[in-house]
């Protein structure tokens, strides 16, 4: 019998030079030991505005990696999941057997940077192949987590590992560049965790007053048209003298990371967290970073560990991220999605639902 072969195609975002196009591509098959996922939610992070419209120095250009959905097939050999089954999907997962992931450094495993879903999260579909299941890399949602909320699960995890890097102590400052989706969650992680005093900061006033509307406790600065030296006194009038115990540059901005050196505290800690666009130099004075101690630490993505402790913080509903969501377009919207997130006038996260 012939079977009309629309039924074994798909639509899915792919990336043509600085946009995204929605192809119709064949369905992957589903091998034994694999699993076929209906996308239900993806969130659009910065990472895929990097890919699309800058320059992104990391191994993949898929676009979407935040998916959640429902199982829709599963290979003979799947005895662990059905059909029906809400699921988180997470895109890279590590061997737990090399030198790296002995080290704990999960995110910097070859197999993580080159393990992925098939095509990506923005597509009608997504195979979760074998590598990934056998990994870990398929989590069933508790039920009171909708599938908008588990497509924060990812971001949100990468935050929290950039958090557990710099081992926040009760009572710190924080000073967070970048008042994206990202600088703040790490707010909302931050708060949870004891910070006494948080700053953000960001060029965008919308941002920054929509921060605010959700940590009322928090200080932001402006630093659209502000010269150096007024931000540097402006930020200790509020951390204190010694400046931040603790910074996060959750932006690719340079003259962010430069700001973080110097307004962070002697000893203190800076969280690199946004991706800067490949062939990003800069000009740093090694001795003051050697006279004030200071450590760079950068934070590349989630480990499984992140992402479990993000779900269980989701799941005993402890903070609310979904504040956080401002727009949802259909996967068919999926490139004024991105045009609209990378303008940031008006939007917080975005999130592409499947209708
Ligand atoms: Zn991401
Ligand atoms: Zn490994």
């Amino acid at each position: 019998m012939n079977t009309p072969s629309h039924e074994y195609s798909m639509k899915a975002a792919v990336l043509v030079k600085n946009k995204v196009e929605l192809k119709d591509i064949d369905i992957p098959k589903v091998g034994n030991n694999e699993v076929l996922v209906r996308m239900k939610a993806c969130g659009i992070c910065g990472s895929d505005l990097e890919k699309v419209f800058g320059k992104y120095g990391m191994k993949s250009s898929r676009i979407g990696h935040e998916p959640a959905g429902e199982i829709v097939k599963l290979g003979a050999s799947i005895k662990d999941f059905k059909k029906g089954d809400r699921v988180f999907v997470h895109h890279h997962v590590p061997c737990y057997s090399c030198h790296f992931c002995y080290n704990d450094d999960f995110t910097m495993c070859e197999k993580y940077q080159t393990s992925n879903i098939d095509p990506c999260g923005l597509s009608e579909f997504i195979l979760v192949p074998h590598w990934n299941l056998s990994k870990g890399g398929l989590i069933r949602l508790p039920d009171n987590i909708d599938f908008s909320q588990a497509a924060l699960i990812e971001p949100i995890a990468c935050c929290l590992r950039s958090l557990n890097k710099v081992d926040l102590k009760k009572a710190a400052t924080i000073v967070i560049f970048g008042a994206g989706p990202t600088g703040l969650m790490h707010m909302i992680l931050a708060r949870f965790f004891g910070a006494s005093k948080i700053l953000l900061v960001d060029v965008n006033s919308f941002r920054l007053e929509f921060a605010r509307k959700i940590d009322q406790q928090i200080e932001v600065i402006n630093v659209a048209n502000m010269q150096e030296d007024e931000f540097r006194r402006k930020s200790l009038e509020f951390l204190g003298n010694n400046g931040s115990d603790v910074s996060i540059v959750c932006t690719s901005n340079i003259s962010a990371f430069i700001q973080s050196l110097s307004i962070t505290r002697r000893g203190g800690i800076i969280s690199l967290f946004g991706v800067p666009p490949k062939d990003t130099e800069v000009n740093i004075d090694l001795n003051m970073i050697y006279s004030k101690e200071l450590k760079i630490l950068p934070s590349y993505a989630a480990s499984e560990k992140e992402i479990h402790q993000t779900i269980a913080l989701m799941e005993a509903k402890i903070m609310n991220f979904e504040p956080l969501i401002t727009h949802k377009f259909p996967l068919r919207d999926s490139n004024e999605a991105l045009v609209h997130a990378h303008q940031a006038k008006d939007s917080m996260k975005i999130i592409i639902t499947s209708g």
